[in-house]
């Protein structure tokens, strides 16, 4: 696999450091990750690397296109492996959870504005919202654990 890491950095014309490599695979475990999650990865490998030693290594992995940032509103931002598609993400508004949705139309921009003002239109940010597995399962048993408290409260 780091291997396959040095193909990609190579591909993109970036030097191969080892932070550079640290980052990737972090990543490759973990997409959708922000720089604090990375960061604490990476230092495991790498003890020496600092907070702003993993922003600058995934400032210069953005800007070469072998990863996307993404920011849903009120999270910092995230990164990932997955460039090149116009793929959207559903958010969870409860843990923040990332998932992967295919855009259904394919290319960007997938929605036509009703009108352009002048403008030229390169994409349409497309954010799904809503509650991921795992809240929905704990929403649920919080809300049972109230209704049985409410029947033993109301059967007294
Ligand atoms: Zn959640
Ligand atoms: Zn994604
Ligand atoms: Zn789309």
């Amino acid at each position: 696999m780091i291997t396959q890491l040095h193909a990609v950095l190579r591909e993109a014309g970036l030097k191969v450091t080892a932070p550079r490599l640290a980052v990737l695979a972090a990543i490759e475990n973990a997409p959708h990750a922000g720089a604090d999650d990375l960061f604490g990865a990476v230092r495991l490998e790498l003890p020496g690397t600092s907070l702003q030693a993993v922003y600058g290594v995934l400032g210069a992995l953005t800007t070469a296109g072998v990863l996307r940032r993404i920011e849903p509103a009120g999270s910092p931002a995230r990164y990932e492996r997955r460039v090149g598609d116009n793929h959207h993400h559903i958010v969870c508004t409860t843990c923040g959870a990332v998932a992967d949705v295919d855009c259904v139309h394919g290319d960007a921009p997938c929605l036509a504005p009703s009108a352009t003002n002048g403008f030229t239109v390169q994409s349409a940010e497309i954010t799904f919202w809503g509650l991921c597995p795992k809240c929905q399962a704990a929403a649920q048993s919080e809300a049972a654990a109230a209704s049985a408290v409410h029947d033993r409260l109301s059967s007294t």
